[in-house]
């Protein structure tokens, strides 16, 4: 019985411990970057960053990389998955990326499938983001990182919305302040410092 008191201290201070965050060139990216993505997670997440030295696609050039094939294939599963005890693992590419959307159009039973491109993707603790635009680059990160938390597309001003994300990040960046500007409901979920 004496075991307890200190195994219940050792998950204590395990679980309380912040996610760690991997960034990982998945083929081609810059330096640069690299060094932004690690930057904008340590001040707005406030989470812990490393940078891997591993090329996860090394054979050739590659434009529109499928990531729920390519995440399937390097985790097993393509949906979305989120574990806390895990790190997350953040995938950069100056490739196209391309996921899927599913389409319901009023009165329609059916869902149409279609192949986009993205400027990035969550599957829970992969995210994959593509850096060819370093301007989109910080609103990307937080939009799917926000995702990994567990904030899904919102309707309001904030970076969760779409709509915004795609053609008006005027709207969901506070240049003055730096910083994203986000729904009550979202920013909690999110995590965001
Ligand atoms: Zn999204
Ligand atoms: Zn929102």
């Amino acid at each position: 019985m004496k075991k307890f008191p200190l195994l219940i201290s050792l998950f204590i201070s395990l679980s309380s411990q912040a996610q760690l965050v991997r960034i990982h060139k998945l083929n081609d990216c810059s330096q640069y970057a690299i060094e932004q993505t690690k930057k904008t997670i340590e001040k707005y997440f406030g989470l812990q960053v490393l940078i891997s030295e591993k090329n996860y696609i090394t054979d050739g050039s590659f434009d529109g990389i499928d990531c729920l094939d390519l995440n399937e294939s390097l985790f097993g599963y393509r949906n979305f998955q989120f574990k806390k005890s895990k790190p997350i693992d953040i995938f950069l590419t100056t490739s196209k990326i391309t996921s899927i959307e599913r389409q319901t159009n009023l009165g329609d039973e059916e869902t149409t499938i279609k192949k986009v491109n993205v400027n990035g993707v969550s599957f829970g603790n992969s995210v994959y983001v593509k850096t060819l635009d370093i301007s989109k680059l910080k609103c990307t990160l937080i939009h799917e990182l926000s995702h990994s938390f567990g904030a899904e597309h919102c309707q309001n001003i904030c970076i969760m919305n779409i709509q915004y994300t795609l053609k008006q990040r005027e709207k969901i960046w506070d240049y003055v302040h730096d910083k994203p500007i986000f729904c009550k409901n979202c920013r909690i979920t999110s995590k965001i410092k």
